[in-house]
């Protein structure tokens, strides 16, 4: 059943042993110039609260903390990260519906570029600002940076909030096709990765592992589906090929949202060919390629699935370009998965260094409550909460543009009436979405468990209706590769459904009440019997738990209904490019083009980069690149 065999030391002697490195991070970063008004980190490092103690404060996102062990001391091994955060003031409060902290002073001030929320997107939209020479200023809701992929830390466990799965961070500048990968080239940041290759499946017809190499993988089909299945594979590979090719030439960092890519994209002339001769399917579902070649019932339900842990769609639904990057990366020869070490959060310092060491400012605890319009155009953000010294609102203007990281649906809620066409106003509101999450965070007790445990698992109840509530449950255990992420002998557990889960059930319902309390029980059983298949006596070994559910997301990630973006198919619409029809007004992130997760949204943030820079610095952005 297994792809291959594995060859790591036991998880449970030593979490993380045997661990293959990838290249070594980046020097250490500058100190940041620390302004007044300024509050600049990401990670558990920049917990504070005048709440709770920084041991709790995070869990305040769960509502209640159950736990059977008291505070852990922090993990001496684990990588510090310079910030500003030590030199912020003191905040007045966690939550973050709140107004921020009235100590912080005013922010007020003008600047080049105004980028509203610091997830991936938004980040990646900056730096690449930053280093085309604008001063922008970040201003983020949450009191973490990073939006889906911050990461907190409860009694020395240190959580990722979203993603873990992560490929193309490593290596030299210039040999990667992840946009992420280029846009920390860009700014001169790199973060140093454990890499891996496989993650294991759990369905109804038994448990295989997927290993991110092309003769593996195949492999795996055969024993999975049998030859029927293989062949199939084989043809779909066949057809890949040439997208995949289109694919590969075509840099995202070559697209900008106006007419000047016609020459940004004319630097990749064979590949600007091969893309134009398969951009009408590259453009299309996926399905229009599968359903040429694949009958076979297991297969389908695999393509399926990849493309629902993917997209949050199934293959009906999902844009193939999405799918032939994937195949591209499998076909490479050299693919491998990369864990950074320190969780998502070191990408976001890395990020956030990028941004100030070009000059920018990351502004946290600053939520936008309006953007604004002058003359009509965007001219700035409105803060919510504090007054300027003489009852003033703090606006922060924008001299050149405002980008919009928020989704389609939060940024319309910020834009006043009349900004833009009742039209476009009410296709953005309209835009159909995926659904929730409901997470287990976990600390267990890591003694006594098999070798071999694996960082990822991925189960399916079902082996079809992906998108069906709690059907599909993802599982990571980080501390497998970074045992610092826990305190000594424990592991970090996150398991979450993905996508799937309706906001619908959790509406209304009182954070704190009990019958909240008994809708977080119930919701996450499936969660625990997912886990059990993977570690059978977890629940003994747990000493911390925390449940997030839709509500937790609606309220930390300020994503409308707590979604995971939107769920536009390719069948009947594509994701919108960075221009709106309000002039000076961009956006950025997820709900954009190319769309979800965080490849996606790293190339969303450059192409709104490179769409407000000129031309010629775009170009010779490229040429730095080595694009
Ligand atoms: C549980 C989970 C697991 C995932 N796993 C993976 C994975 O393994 N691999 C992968 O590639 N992708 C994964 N994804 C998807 C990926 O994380 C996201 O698509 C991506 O991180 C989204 O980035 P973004 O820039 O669109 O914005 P977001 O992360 O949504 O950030 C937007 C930011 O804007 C801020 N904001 C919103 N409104 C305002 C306002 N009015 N004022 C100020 N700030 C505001 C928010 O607070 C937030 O910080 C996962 C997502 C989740 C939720």
């Amino acid at each position: 059943m297994w792809a291959a065999g594995s060859q790591r030391a036991p998880a449970c002697a030593a979490p993380g042993s045997n661990i293959k490195r990838s290249q070594p991070a980046a020097a250490a970063p500058p100190p940041a110039a620390v302004l007044p008004c300024q509050s600049v980190s990401s990670g558990a490092q920049a917990c504070r609260t005048g709440l709770a103690g920084p041991k709790q404060h995070c869990g305040a996102a769960y509502g209640r903390v159950s736990s059977s062990a008291g505070a852990s001391a922090r993990p001496a091994g684990r990588r510090q990260v310079a910030t500003a955060a030590a030199a912020a003031p003191a905040a007045s409060t966690d939550d973050p519906e709140l107004p921020p902290a009235s100590s912080s002073g005013d922010r007020s001030h003008e600047t080049d570029i105004v980028i509203i929320g610091s997830g991936i997107g938004g980040l990646c939209c900056a730096a690449l600002l930053a280093r085309y020479g604008y001063r922008v200023t970040v201003v983020e809701s949450h009191y973490h940076a990073g939006g889906a992929a911050h990461s907190f830390e409860v009694q020395g466990f240190h959580f990722d909030a979203g993603p873990s799965f992560f490929a193309g961070l490593s290596g030299p500048p210039g040999s990667s096709t992840n946009p992420l990968k280029q846009v920390l080239d860009a700014v001169g940041e790199s973060v140093e990765c454990a890499q891996y290759k496989k993650w294991v499946v759990y369905s109804p017809s038994g448990t295989f592992e997927c290993v991110c190499d092309a003769e593996a993988y195949a492999d795996n089909i055969r024993r999975m589906g049998g030859e029927e299945a293989l062949r199939q594979w084989r043809a779909l590979e066949e057809r890949m090929a040439p997208l995949q090719a289109g694919a590969a030439l075509f840099p995202a960092a070559a697209i900008r949202g106006d007419p000047g890519i016609v020459l940004t994209a004319g630097r990749y002339g064979p590949g600007l060919l091969q893309a134009g001769l398969v951009a009408n399917k590259l453009t299309g579902p996926f399905s229009a390629v599968v359903d040429e070649v694949v009958t076979d019932p297991w297969l389908r339900g695999f393509l399926d699935l990849e493309c629902f842990i993917l997209s949050g769609m199934t293959v009906k639904d999902t844009i193939c370009a999405e799918m032939a990057y994937m195949f591209l990366e499998r076909n490479s020869g050299h693919s491998t998965i990369d864990f950074p070490f320190g969780g998502s959060s070191t990408i976001v310092d890395a990020l956030v260094r990028g941004i100030q060491k070009h000059g920018g400012r990351v502004l946290l605890r600053s939520h936008v409550d309006e953007i604004v319009v002058e003359g009509s155009r965007a001219a700035g953000v409105r803060l919510r909460g504090n007054r300027a010294p003489g009852g003033r609102p703090e606006v922060i203007r924008a001299r050149k543009a405002v980008v919009s990281n928020a989704s389609v649906w939060d940024t319309q809620r910020l834009l006043p009436e009349g900004a833009v066409p009742a039209s476009f106003r009410q296709q953005s509101l309209d835009t159909p979405r995926t659904g929730s999450f409901v997470h287990l965070h976990l600390g267990v007790d890591a003694t006594g468990l098999p070798q071999g445990l694996e960082m990822h698992h991925l189960v399916a109840n079902r082996w079809s209706d992906f998108e069906a509530p709690q059907n599909v449950i993802n599982i990571c255990i980080p501390t497998v590769y970074d045992p610092s992420l826990a305190p000594p002998g424990k592991h970090l557990v996150h398991a979450y459904t993905a996508g799937n889960e309706p906001y619908e059930v959790w509406e209304g319902l009182q954070r704190g009440s009990k019958e909240y309390q008994a809708m977080k029980e119930e919701r996450a059983k499936p969660l625990w019997a997912a886990l059990e298949r993977v570690i059978p006596d977890i629940r003994e070994r747990t000493s911390l738990t925390l449940v997030g559910t839709p509500l937790t997301h609606e309220r930390f990630l300020r994503r409308y209904k707590g979604t995971y973006g939107p769920a536009i198919s390719a069948r009947t619409g594509s994701f919108p490019g960075p221009s709106t029809p309000l002039p000076r007004l961009y956006r950025c992130g997820d709900s954009c083009q190319p769309g979800i997760g965080v490849p996606a949204a790293a190339a969303s943030g450059m192409i709104a980069a490179n769409t407000l820079a000129p031309l010629w610095s775009h170009w010779q952005l490229l040429d730095a690149l080595g694009l």
